[in-house]
């Protein structure tokens, strides 16, 4: 946390407190120096401004008894100790006043709480615990407090206030959720590496689904660190924005209009929506909410720039715009969500034509500097009062449709059912299934062994989890990857599988096999934002006494794009502890020659997507032969994915290429039938 955040909190926390307290810095030799905050209990108690008592509480306490070294003594004992002063009552009298004095410790810096001792011992001794609940409890503030992972601990009843929930329907939520609720942010992309580069992020925020919905909030997002530097608790403080600080009519504005497009933001379309829904009940009329999502944005935005994608979503803005009436409201979420306010719609078909229109204005490319773009989008709608008579109902069914027209294949429109209802219901069961599954031990790790084309060796293998669960038989990562990202469970099980993949190739080494390597996958989550992910790699390995260069880790471009720049950091350190790493899914994605040579990578693994159709189809034997001259030029090892035939073999052991894994060869395959394979080739 920096300084004014942490100010600011321990003078909330002061101010919480009925008497005097206050909090000075403690110099190495733990003598008091300045003080940091103070309650108004003290300026009070000592009749003077708070301003005139920053210099002067300090002075105090090195004057009590006992004398400085005795406290220093005392407090390097037992963390705390009683003291004498004098104060004047600011007529002249002097006073003595007994003060109870307490060790703070943040990161490297000491601190000194000093209350006038009127509790007793005994509940001094809860103090930090009860009273930080107290502090919490009270606070007009909303203030949300996460662990390291992420995930919450705790919401105070102001933010769940602000929210209009209870606090069982924050339990077990993340973070990430709280604040993309609360600000339509990327909490990847936008916010963090802000957080990460100066330990504090500050933004605007509303809440429109909630009771105050044209409120706006100023957030500060600060962490705490550990000793060793990494992030233990992370903590949101979401304060009602005072109209002090600039022209109402800025703020106003500010708070419901999106700056990049000028549209309305999502505060304001949840005010249009209850007026219009008001309006529409008055009158006996219907209308329909339209949730707009563009489904390749990211790729263009990461492969051309974020300046291009910003001139984008403002042509995609007037795109919306020219396609509604007047009394329609196009509204930006955030991000590259759009949600669409469509008055006096009274049936599904209707809503269905005005989803196509929206379909059918978007669909011709945009010409943004000198490229063409094209854009597909998926639509969710939901009509009131058909499937809903809240903003709240309404907003959630749309979501809930577009992420339907997604899966459905993208470019789609999709109106909302009640079966979509028992869709959502289905994820947050199999969610729960997933951590009970894990807990009970039904994942396993197979392997799936990787070849030399120029001497048919094995030289190691790729670590693929499985689900094995009891009632349904061998569920599929992709089925459930998706999910364990969605719930954070995937930091435990990726954690892992990494154990079991080096314990496991450890064990190969010592049967004789020490050449092998294992490479295991990370996900999105693991390597932007599992802080000690390089310190968990450190111990698994010092656990498993795996030499690091017989790990590698395999990362996916899309991943990495995300964020390049705290991608490539992190990727810096693993290399550094002597793992490799390697790029999976390789050309899957727009960007990837161009940034081929930023990476910090040893090896790419060209996508089965290229190699299908070996070695008839003229393009992907360009391609192929394109990556493998380029990889290699860049000393990078090239393994191709998916290899099913001996044809796409040969063709690739002409083409060079260094290694290959696929379904000719082998299968993923539990690791006892590794001996057995790794038997065969040795004796061939
Ligand atoms: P991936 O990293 O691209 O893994 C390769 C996938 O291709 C595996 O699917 C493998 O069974 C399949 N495959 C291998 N050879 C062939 C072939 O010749 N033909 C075809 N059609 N497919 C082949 P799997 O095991 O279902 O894994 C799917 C994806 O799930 C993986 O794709 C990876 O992204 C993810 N995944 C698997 N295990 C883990 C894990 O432990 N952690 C994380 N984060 N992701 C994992
Ligand atoms: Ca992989
Ligand atoms: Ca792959």
């Amino acid at each position: 946390m920096d300084d004014l955040s942490l100010i600011r909190l321990l003078n909330v926390f002061l101010d919480s407190l009925e008497d005097p307290a206050f909090v000075c810095e403690l110099g190495r030799d733990l003598q008091p120096g300045q003080c940091l905050a103070l309650n108004r209990a003290v300026s009070r108690w000592l009749g003077q401004s708070s301003s005139e008592l920053y210099g002067r509480l300090g002075q105090m306490l090195r004057q009590g008894r006992p004398a400085p070294p005795e406290v220093a003594a005392l407090l390097t004992q037992e963390g705390q100790a009683s003291l004498e002063v004098e104060v004047s009552d600011g007529q002249g009298n002097l006073l003595a006043v007994s003060l109870v004095c307490r060790l703070l410790r943040a990161g490297e810096r000491t601190y000194l709480l000093c209350r006038t001792s009127l509790e007793s011992p005994r509940q001094e001794a809860g103090l930090q615990v009860q009273l930080g609940e107290r502090i919490m409890d009270s606070l007009q503030e909303g203030v949300a407090v996460a662990d390291g992972q992420g995930g919450l601990l705790r919401v105070n009843p102001a933010l769940l206030r602000f929210m209009g929930l209870g606090p069982e329907q924050t339990r077990e939520q993340s973070l990430e959720w709280l604040l993309s609720r609360f600000t339509g942010l990327d909490f990847q992309g936008q916010i963090l590496p802000s957080l990460r580069a100066k330990a504090l992020w500050r933004g605007a925020a509303s809440y429109p689904l909630g009771p105050f919905p044209g409120a706006l909030y100023q957030v500060s997002l600060s962490c705490l660190l550990e000793e060793a530097g990494l992030i233990s608790h992370y903590v949101a403080l979401f304060s009602e924005q005072s109209w002090d600080c600039t022209s109402q009519e800025q703020l106003l504005h500010l708070a419901h209009y999106d700056p990049l497009t000028g549209l309305p933001n999502r505060t304001l379309f949840g005010e249009r929506l209850s007026s219009g829904i008001a309006h529409a009940r008055r009158r006996g009329l219907g209308l329909a909410v339209l949730f707009l999502d563009l489904d390749n944005f990211k790729t263009i935005n990461d492969s051309l720039g974020h300046t291009l994608g910003d001139h984008l979503l403002k042509a995609v803005a007037r795109r919306l715009l020219d396609c509604v009436r007047a009394e329609d409201t196009v509204a930006r979420l955030g991000g590259d969500e759009f949600l669409l306010l469509l008055q006096d719609i009274g049936n599904p078909t209707a809503a269905a034509m005005a989803g196509r229109r929206v379909l059918q204005a978007l669909s011709e490319p945009f010409q943004i500097e000198r490229h063409e773009l094209f854009v597909s989008v998926s639509v969710g709608i939901t009509l009131f009062p058909h499937d809903g008579e809240d903003i709240e109902t309404l907003i959630k069914n749309a979501d809930m449709a577009m992420y339907r027209a997604k899966e459905e294949g993208k470019r789609g429109l999709q109106l909302y059912s009640p079966s979509l209802n028992n869709e959502v219901n289905r994820r947050l069961v199999m969610q729960n299934n997933l951590r009970r599954g894990f807990t009970r031990g039904e994942f396993l790790v197979h392997y799936q062994p990787k070849l030399r084309l120029s001497d048919g060796q094995v030289t190691g293998m790729e670590a693929l989890v499985r689900w094995n669960q009891p009632e349904v038989g061998m569920i599929s990562p992709l089925e459930f990857i998706p999910l364990a990202e969605e719930s954070g469970l995937i930091l435990p099980i990726g954690e892992w599988v990494l154990r079991e993949a080096c314990r496991f190739t450890k064990d190969l080494h010592d049967a004789g096999h020490d050449h092998l390597s294992v490479a295991v996958n990370l996900s999105t989550r693991q390597l932007l934002w599992q802080f000690d992910l390089v310190d968990m790699l450190q111990d698994v390995l010092a656990e498993s006494e795996l030499p690091p260069e017989h790990l590698e880790l395999e990362v996916t471009e899309s991943v990495i794009m995300r964020n390049l720049e705290a991608s490539i950091a992190t990727m810096q350190r693993i290399r550094a502890l002597g793992i490799r790493i390697s790029l999976d899914d390789f050309g899957t994605g727009y960007s990837s020659l161009f940034y081929l040579k930023k990476l910090p990578i040893d090896a790419i693994k060209i996508d089965r997507a290229f190699v299908r159709d070996l070695p008839h189809n003229r393009e992907d034997v360009a391609i192929i032969q394109g990556i493998i001259a380029m990889a290699t030029s860049l000393n990078l090892q090239v393994v191709a994915e998916g290899v099913e035939t001996k044809e796409q073999m040969d063709f690739l052991r002409s083409s060079r290429c260094h290694l290959m894994q696929g379904f000719y060869f082998s299968r993923p395959v539990p690791g006892e039938d590794m001996d057995d394979i790794l038997q065969q080739t040795n004796a061939a």
